[in-house]
């Protein structure tokens, strides 16, 4: 026997009662999303690996090292897309869609691919749900995107959640504020880990992530962007909190929220779930007003979030229901007494369950060779409710909720399902 071949490390399979699941959520996202004009998009899994340099930021740890990035045979440098925000504001550009009514709302639900370190609720390749509004910079935008997460996180019964929030203001406050952080650290080089004094020119803000002793007391006295912003930037986020006071949302104010990508402005914001362990990240977002005008559109403000399957899926707190989809009929041709099935039965049968799936209704084929015994077994695992034996031009079709059997002719078992369903 060769060697077992199995899926790479850090990717699953969706086996069919999970992807039930899925498919509840992707309803109820559907429901919410478009409920509020937001409209589906759907964009390539591969992108020119530019998109994500430019749009992203090359010094995030997306780019620098979680992405798949390759060559293709025609020598171009492509990426499987680590996130969604870039493409759709390729999307967006490309498309001339500042022509359409703004703003521009659009919604997804995709697959995305980062070389991480695998674990429970990390994967290497993994699924999430996103929504982008495209075109205003009213913080009506901001407080809507961040309700209509809530909603979706509380309709699908996440456990435990937290909202973060906080404002990082425009480009010039931050380039500013980094200056001053960066003269922070290296005041306090000695007192911090390794990897964050090394990091101190490329990525000073992620020092707030550190775990480390000694970093977290340098970055407990250190100044912080939100005591900074500009009036225009202070009153926006005020606007936003109102807003969100008004809708009943709670949140707590963390100046420490930085997210690893580099386009955000302005509001930016997270749930985590209690439900989760060390990965307790369940979505988050923010505005990112400079991102299209990065990619080569026009100057476009934009406000978005996205959140993960799997990790909704684990902070949720009873499956998700399936509702999967449901048979009436089951069919097999009978067998004689060598236990053999007649071709002729067998392409009787084979009609009946195509006519019956014509007719609407949920019907299926025995492809097993069970018995009799097995056929009835079979037919409760799977939900009919009505079993057709189909012997030489008439069939004997059983209601095994009455426990009552008729003999009919093969052409009118579909008829009698219908109207037996019908007379429930
Ligand atoms: P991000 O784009 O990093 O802000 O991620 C948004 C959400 O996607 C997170 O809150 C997670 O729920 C989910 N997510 C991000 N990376 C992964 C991953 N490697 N595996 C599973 N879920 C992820």
């Amino acid at each position: 026997m060769s060697a077992r071949i199995q899926a790479p490390r850090g990717t699953f399979d969706v086996l069919p009662e999970q992807a039930a699941a899925r498919m509840q959520l992707e309803h109820v996202a559907r429901e919410v999303l478009e409920g509020a004009g937001y409209q589906r998009i759907e964009t390539p899994a591969l992108e020119v690996t530019e998109l994500f340099a430019r749009g992203v930021g090359e010094s995030t740890d997306i780019v620098q090292k979680e992405m798949y990035t390759f060559e293709d045979a025609g020598g171009r440098s492509l990426t499987l897309r680590p996130e969604g925000t870039a493409p759709v504001c390729r999307a967006y550009a490309e498309h001339g869609m500042h022509k359409w009514p703004q703003p521009v709302k659009l919604w997804y639900l995709s697959s995305f691919f980062r070389y991480e370190r695998a674990q429970a609720g990390r994967y290497r390749q993994f699924w999430q749900v996103g929504a982008e509004a495209l075109g205003s910079q009213d913080p009506a935008a901001d407080a809507e995107s961040i309700v209509l997460l809530a909603t979706l996180l509380d309709r699908l019964g996440v456990r435990g959640l937290r909202l973060r929030l906080s404002s990082l203001g425009q480009l010039s406050t931050r380039l500013e504020y980094r200056e001053r952080l960066q003269q922070h650290l290296r005041e306090n080089a000695d007192r911090l880990a390794p990897e964050v004094r090394d990091r101190i020119d490329l990525n000073p803000l992620r020092a707030f992530d550190s775990e480390h002793a000694g970093t977290r007391e340098v970055m407990a006295t250190a100044p912080r962007l939100i005591d900074q912003l500009a009036p225009e930037d202070a009153a926006h986020f005020a606007d936003v909190r109102a807003l969100l006071d008004a809708a009943e949302v709670a949140y707590e104010i963390d100046p420490t929220l930085v997210r690893g990508l580099d386009y955000y402005s302005r509001t930016v914001f997270e749930f985590t779930s209690d439900a989760l362990g060390a990965q307790s990240g369940v979505g988050g977002g923010g505005r990112y007003d400079g991102l299209v005008e990065m990619l080569g559109g026009p100057p476009t403000p934009g406000i978005g979030w996205a959140a993960g399957i799997e990790r909704i899926l684990l902070a949720a707190e009873a499956p998700l229901a399936p509702a999967g989809a449901p048979v009436s009929l089951y069919v097999a041709a009978d067998v004689d007494g060598q236990g053999e099935e007649k071709p002729t039965r067998r392409s009787a049968a084979f009609r009946i369950v195509t006519d019956a799936r014509a007719a609407g209704l949920g019907a299926q084929l025995e492809l097993a060779g069970r018995s009799a015994k097995g056929r009835l077994k079979h037919a409760s695992r799977i939900g009919a409710r009505y079993v057709a034996v189909v012997g030489d031009g008439e069939t004997v079709l059983r209601d095994t909720e009455e426990g009552v059997e008729q003999t009919l002719d093969n052409n009118a078992v579909v008829h009698a399902v219908i109207r037996g369903l019908r007379d429930l």
